[in-house]
């Protein structure tokens, strides 16, 4: 999905970047002829605290310069007969992708422009000096050097190991949550034509379920969100001794979980339930077929 940056605080880095991105992204796609639909997304609000949420939120959007509509109920269902909610925030500039034929093309380019790409690569020390910046990765059991006079680190959930690794302390720290999304049956391919979203809760920090349409035609739903057990383990099971470690000794992440209190632990629950998502998907969307 394209984002149009509906959620970030007007004037702040994310905001700017994220409206950037957009159109640098679209650019990107449509010299590369890579596919993509600017299908919008509706954040729809189904209770009139949600309702006066979506207020909060339409401002926002609109300080962000983001092309919005409001949408009343009839509005809403003109747009989404299989949506049922109070109101909603169409979001016009929203768009899908396949992003993994993005990051294909970019790879391409990058190489035929001389950049050399190395998988597989786990870097495991950074060294900063006057003249240049080596980074230290191991492949295949063997240790290889790369020098250079800059260096760009895009670690992702490794963000903040890779910050220490050049001696900078931080004051953040990665904790992992898993999402599941599930396919709708093909059937329900045209359940909806826009991206469906849930007015955000301030008190979660999470997305919450979505209905996402694909390129491809399908529709997915999630995520939930689970405590993960391992930064980069996408599995049920997947658990890892140093990351739970690291997790349990960061004051941040005991400070979170004080923070949320217990009717909201209780709606996070109701995230978490694969019964829940389904039930949610069937109270807002009815059967096509
Ligand atoms: C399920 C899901 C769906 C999402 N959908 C969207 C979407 O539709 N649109 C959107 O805009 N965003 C989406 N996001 C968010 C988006 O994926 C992230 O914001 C984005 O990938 C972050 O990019 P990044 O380069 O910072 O990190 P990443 O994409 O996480 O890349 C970091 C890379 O660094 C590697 N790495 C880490 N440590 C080391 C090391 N020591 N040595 C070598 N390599 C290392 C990792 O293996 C990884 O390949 C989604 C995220 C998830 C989880």
């Amino acid at each position: 999905m394209i984002h149009a940056g509906v959620y970030y605080a007007p004037g702040s880095l994310k905001a700017k970047f994220c409206k950037a991105g957009v159109a640098a992204t679209l650019a990107f796609c449509r010299e590369n002829d890579i596919p993509f639909q600017q299908c919008g997304k509706l954040l729809v609000a189904t209770t009139p605290l949600e309702v006066e949420r979506m207020q909060v939120l339409y401002k926002r959007c609109h300080d962000n310069g983001i092309d919005v509509q409001l949408l009343d109920a009839a509005q809403l269902k003109a747009e989404e007969p299989n949506i049922v909610g109070l109101g909603a925030i169409l979001v016009n500039d929203t768009a899908i992708v396949d992003y993994r034929l993005v990051t294909t093309r970019m790879a391409e380019r990058f190489q035929a422009l001389g950049g050399h790409i190395r998988l597989s690569h786990e870097v495991v020390a950074l060294e900063e000096t006057s003249e240049y910046v080596r980074a230290t990765a191991k492949y295949n059991g063997q240790r290889v050097t790369f020098d250079g006079e800059f260096l760009i680190a895009c670690s992702g959930l490794m963000a903040d190991r890779t910050t220490r690794m050049l001696g900078i302390e931080t004051d953040f720290q990665i904790i992992p949550f898993r999402g599941e999304y599930y396919q709708l049956p093909e059937k329900y391919n045209d359940v909806v034509k826009h991206l469906i979203y849930p007015i955000p809760d301030p008190d979660l920090p999470f997305l919450g379920v979505h209905l996402t349409r694909m390129i491809d035609g399908t529709v997915t739903v999630g995520p939930n969100a689970v405590q993960g057990w391992k930064r980069e383990g996408y599995g049920r099971f997947n658990f890892s001794f140093r990351d739970v470690a690291d997790m349990v000794r960061f004051g941040g992440f005991w400070r979170v979980l004080k923070s949320i209190s217990a009717p909201v632990w209780w709606k996070r629950k109701i995230l978490c339930g694969n019964p829940a998502i389904l039930n949610w998907c069937r109270s807002i969307a009815r059967k096509s077929a």
